[in-house]
């Protein structure tokens, strides 16, 4: 059996990654649920994929398989948090569930299985995103989208034959998914110049450093994986997304609030390029431009009201006026931060620089998967895409490059216009 090592004390014990490794499921089942019955979930088309391969590795091993619940294979499933009370209601007890899908299956699976106090083995049936080994489950609630605390899986087994038949546009959105890490890895080089949130330097490591040499062969599906699973590790180490997340998720969630329908990888695409244009044109500036260029400080009554000029759609939720009002710096407090970047503006110019792909480079990986690079590639108008870059700045207390155009008093529509 061919595991791959995982960091210690996470709360996923064991990947196996090879050829037909669900034959090895039994193993796995014996080491870590002894004595304990099989409960697949899947949908009809994972369940083809994958299903099969796993009822024919239990049949002379011995552990009982349960009926699996399959969930309809269209229209498309979407994790919808009531998705994950129904597999609870269900969920025979004491049983192993076993989540045979993509993103959406494990995200129900895993945020079913914590409502049970049960712990569950994913078979991943794509490449496509992250999730796979993160701590949280994203799911929508009341038409918002949640990351519900869970635990990671304890073990997964992924099968490189499979995840390399995925669909291609599951593919490119998981390179997508990948990808998004330079720019948020840009992000959090900014969050720890200014002592917001350091860097944890194992973390970095384990994502930052190989991540080039993950995407410079995209066509090597088992590397992707590799990456969107490290991850993974790296958010349950940190008990949070900001290894895996910056600007151009906050970006992708408002597009999501707005009901705009797209893969999470491709919406991420498509963020990522415009996220890293705007560091570009950020950095053609030295600190004396930016000095001149900046706009005196708001009062907090007039960004109130200009945060209520941006959230009028009221589709954002209802916590994010006070998420955008706790973080805002007035008067001395801004001045002495702009203060502090203008100082430092030249280091951290060369550091987030180095961090970087050009957006040339970008758009041409992402080419060269079949992954869109403009919000017309996805079918998004001008101004849903533009007019998000404000916005996000407004709904997590995740200090990004949103914040620091924001703080050092630039108007966004001169980046995105
Ligand atoms: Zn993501």
């Amino acid at each position: 059996m061919n595991t791959v090592p995982v960091p210690a004390g996470l709360e996923t014990e064991c990947f196996v990654m090879e050829p037909q490794g669900i034959r090895h499921a039994p193993e796995i089942f014996h080491r870590f649920w002894p004595g304990r019955s099989v409960w697949p979930v899947a949908d009809e088309n994972t369940w083809c994929v994958a299903g099969e391969e796993l009822t024919n590795a239990l049949r002379d091993s011995g552990i009982v398989q349960l009926p699996p619940f399959i969930f309809p294979g269209s229209p498309v499933l979407h994790a919808q948090i009531d998705h994950s009370y129904t597999l609870a209601a269900v969920m025979p007890e004491n049983c192993i569930p076993v989540a045979v899908g993509s993103g959406t299956i494990n995200d129900l699976v895993k945020y079913a299985a914590a409502l049970k106090n049960a712990r569950y083995l994913v078979i991943p049936t794509a490449p496509s995103v992250d999730g796979y080994t993160a701590f949280g489950a994203a799911l929508t609630m009341d038409g918002f989208k949640k990351t519900m605390p869970c635990s990671a899986p304890l073990a997964i087994i992924a099968d490189p034959v499979v995840l390399e038949t995925a669909p291609l546009e599951m593919k490119a959105a998981g390179y997508a998914d990948l990808m998004a890490k330079i720019p948020a890895g840009a992000d959090w080089i900014v969050a720890d110049f200014l002592g917001l949130a350091p860097i944890r330097n194992d973390v970095w490591a384990m994502i930052q450093h190989p991540l080039r040499s993950w995407l410079e062969t995209p066509s090597v599906t088992t590397r992707v994986f590799m990456g969107l699973a490290a991850t993974g590790y790296a958010m349950q180490m940190c008990r949070d997304s900001r290894p895996a997340s910056g600007a151009e998720h906050l970006l992708s969630h408002i597009w999501e609030m707005e009901g705009f329908e797209a893969s999470h990888g491709f919406k991420v695409a498509v963020a990522s390029v415009g996220i890293t244009m705007l560091y570009e044109k950020l950095l053609e500036f030295d600190a004396n431009a930016l000095r001149r260029m900046s706009r005196p400080p708001q009062t907090r009554n007039e960004r109130e009201t200009e945060i209520h000029r941006l959230l009028s759609r009221n589709c954002y939720g209802s916590s994010v006026l006070q998420v955008a009002l706790d973080k805002f710096l007035e008067d001395k407090a801004l001045l002495e931060r702009r203060e502090i970047l203008y100082a430092g503006w030249d280091t951290l110019r060369t550091r987030i620089a180095g961090q970087l792909y050009s957006s040339m480079e970008l758009k041409e990986m992402f080419d060269s998967v079949n992954a869109p690079v403009t919000p017309a590639d996805i079918g998004m108008s001008r101004d849903q895409y533009s007019g998000a870059f404000a916005r996000a700045q407004l709904i997590r207390n995740r200090y990004t490059v949103l914040d620091l155009v924001f703080e050092l008093g630039l108007p966004f529509d001169f980046f995105t216009g």
